[in-house]
């Protein structure tokens, strides 16, 4: 279940979604062409710009709106290395199900592979997996969508300021003036890299750089979600 936020005209609407509803709606953002993010948490943050025309004198107005979607369990601290794997081992198996040993519930990936009970129990706890109605056991949205940033954590470079063109691999002098500046040149160049090793992105100032990484989240998260729900 999730937390659902919305940012409207006339101001904020709470409510609870359950998975299938959520999915819903990630898909609808995707298709009327919102921002869409998912969460460290395991939820998704989606921003759209509104337009109405203003009934005084027929101008166009624009108004931020979101949505926001949290998971009433974060998946987020629970996603540590070991229980990374688990959930890719219980993603990738072709028909993981619930089953007893000793009296306790274990998952079974195949004939071969089990997940033991502590940690199927904890997998539980955390909400990240659930049992479909034909019997799989498959990740939780939660859990996919705070895969889905975990393995996305993008950064961004402080820029380098003031350089010596030499530095920079130029050859001609920068600012020829008295004082201390003389002969230096500003790097305003900002990369921005992410953990996926897929973006590779340099932005003129650190806030471009910010929107490349933004950019780069969002199309990930997108194609998740079309991919995905
Ligand atoms: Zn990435």
């Amino acid at each position: 279940m999730f937390h659902e936020t919305i940012h409207h005209a006339d101001g904020v609407t709470e409510g609870t979604a359950d998975e299938a509803h959520a999915r819903y709606l990630l898909r609808r953002a995707v298709r009327l062409r919102y921002d869409v993010e998912a969460t460290k948490a395991g939820g998704a943050l989606v921003i759209w710009t509104a337009r109405r025309i203003g009934c005084q004198d027929g101008t166009v107005l624009e108004e931020a709106r979101s949505l926001e979607l949290t998971p009433h369990l974060p998946a987020g601290a629970a996603l540590t290395g070991a229980t990374v794997d688990l959930l890719a081992d219980i993603h990738e198996a072709r028909r993981p199900r619930y089953t007893e040993e000793d009296g306790r519930r274990i998952i079974s990936l195949n004939n071969f592979c089990r997940i033991p009970p502590a940690a199927t129990a904890r997998l539980r706890a955390h909400g990240l997996v659930t049992e479909d109605s034909d019997g799989r056991v498959r990740l939780t949205l939660p859990a996919r969508l705070g895969l889905l940033a975990r393995a996305h954590r993008t950064r961004t470079t402080k820029p380098r300021g003031w350089q010596y063109p030499a530095d920079l691999g130029m050859a001609s002098a920068g600012l020829c003036k008295p004082g201390r500046r003389s002969g230096l040149l500003y790097d305003r160049s900002s990369a921005a890299v992410c953990t996926c090793g897929q973006l590779a992105a340099y932005g003129d100032g650190r806030d471009e750089a910010r929107r490349r990484a933004a950019e780069h989240r969002g199309e990930v998260t997108r194609a998740f979600i079309m991919a995905a729900l």
